[in-house]
């Protein structure tokens, strides 16, 4: 759903159920009227859903759809019961979370018993490790199941689960199965191989060899290779290339994995080092894909100091942080430099966080990689437009900007806010400093400011403000 061409999103023959209608004052008395309605406009609604009157008709109900579900043409792992009639909804209302008047039921999940044969661990894109178990195929709700996850190291030492061990496997509403537990009765305790043997988690990463960590209150294990471990330095290659960072889009992950398996690109700063030859000696790499991917990595290095910072990958950093970072610092030199205490007059900058980058700034690695792209000419300062337009002005305050403006657009407003150093929020509340109000603010929050006693102020006043 993300593609930006909606005729590839189109190619992929998505459909759905609608399954509410929501507006002010329908002229509906209740849910499956309006349902009704809602077929007759021409949305497609589910043809299974039934009005039951008593307790006994919905467990009817449930029974017969828990046998007749596996005719559908779509999977499902349950049914949504709801109060039909709206005035009732109404008395009822919500909870925090949830509406008192709807409930799920879920059927009950498919489980089979096989045997497990054995444990492998996988390594994510953040280093994270996960235990997989490898299963003797089984036949479980309509497909082969040959593994299941096992989550980390917890969760197997909680079900004690050791290789030869018949296991009880469950299929939710998730796509991997589940082990749910063992059937102790069936192991047998081989002295002379794995089998039986309590299952002793992996020390070391399965990709680089690195003694893995285990951080405080995290459950899985992490390989802390982040810059030479394999598939941490593919996945940080793909953060680097993605839209919101370097947008390098023709550069995709199976490329960017194909050139990392070559020996062609080791680390991030590479991919400025590539020649026309090298992409040509890829699989499917035709010459006109080549130029482009060449061109746009070109043109990287335009991209603004903010999202450079975002897109090298620091732990915890995110879009908003990096930004903030970037116009605080300045340059990737003061941020470097900068200790603790002055990462954390940051605003929203914790001592987590600042300790990342701390960490990161003193791996030898991380430093030899940023000089080699700045040599690159990629962008590690804010450009001088950037630098005359901000100011910490507005630090700490926050602002929701309403209504149409004479002298400046919405966005050129909340820009400025941002360049200021303030925040922009979407809606009212206690926390809300002031309220931008141009012409036509919805008379709505305009009353909300007044009961919440938020000060309302005009586009001239705002321009003061930061003129000042
Ligand atoms: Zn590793």
């Amino acid at each position: 759903l993300k593609q930006q061409d909606s005729k590839a999103v189109a190619e992929r023959k998505l459909d759905c159920y609608f399954y509410s209608v929501l507006g002010q004052d329908l002229p509906f008395a209740s849910h499956f009227d309006s349902l009704i309605e809602a077929k007759k406009w021409g949305f497609k609604v589910s043809a299974d859903m039934e009005k039951c009157s008593s307790v006994e008709s919905v467990l009817k109900y449930l029974d017969k759809w828990d046998k007749k579900r596996h005719d559908l043409n779509v999977e499902t792992d349950g049914v949504v019961l709801k109060v039909n009639s709206y005035e009732q909804q109404k008395f009822l209302g919500f909870t925090a979370k949830s509406p008192r008047w709807a409930i799920a039921y879920k059927f009950k999940a498919a489980r089979v018993s096989t045997i497990l044969e054995s444990i492998s661990y996988q390594v994510g894109r953040t280093g994270a490790i996960t235990p997989v178990a490898n299963l003797k195929p089984v036949q479980l709700a309509g497909t082969t199941v040959k593994r299941a996850s096992l989550h980390n190291a917890d969760i197997i030492e909680k079900l004690d689960v050791r290789v030869g061990d018949t296991v009880f496997v469950e299929k939710g509403g998730e796509i991997i199965p589940k082990i749910i537990s063992v059937d102790e009765s069936k192991r047998s305790i081989d002295l002379f191989a794995d089998s039986g043997q309590p299952t002793a988690y992996i020390t070391h990463c399965p990709e680089c060899d690195a003694l893995l960590v285990r951080r405080e209150g995290e459950a899985n294990h992490y390989c802390p290779n982040e810059s030479g471990c394999p598939p941490q330095v593919k996945g940080k290659m793909e953060h680097f290339v993605a839209r919101r960072a370097m947008n390098i889009d023709s550069l995709g992950a199976e490329t960017i994995g194909q050139l990392f398996d070559a020996g062609l690109i080791r680390n991030i700063a590479d991919i400025y080092d590539l020649k026309k030859d090298d992409l040509l000696k890829i699989e499917r790499m035709a010459e006109k894909s080549a130029s482009n991917l060449l061109a746009g990595i070109l043109a990287s290095k335009q991209v603004p100091f903010e999202r450079v910072l975002f897109a090298i990958g620091i732990r915890h950093i995110g879009e908003t942080t990096a930004k903030k970072l970037a116009y605080y610092f300045k340059n990737i030199d003061s941020l470097k430099n900068a200790n603790l205490e002055q990462l954390l007059e940051v605003g929203d900058i914790g001592e987590r966080t600042a300790q990342t980058i701390i960490d990161y700034f003193a791996d030898p690695v991380m430093n030899a990689m940023i000089e080699k792209l700045k040599k690159e000419g990629l962008q590690f300062e804010l450009s001088e437009e950037q630098l005359t337009n901000t100011s910490e002005k507005l630090k700490d305050l926050s602002f929701v900007v309403s209504g149409v403006f004479t002298k400046f657009s919405r966005d050129e407003i909340k820009k400025m806010i941002e360049q200021n150093g303030g925040k922009n929020s979407g809606s009212i509340s206690g926390k809300t400093s002031y309220v931008l109000a141009g012409e036509n603010m919805g008379p709505e929050k305009l009353k909300k400011a007044e009961k919440l006693g938020v000060k309302i102020i005009s586009e001239d006043d705002f321009i003061k403000m930061i003129a000042d």
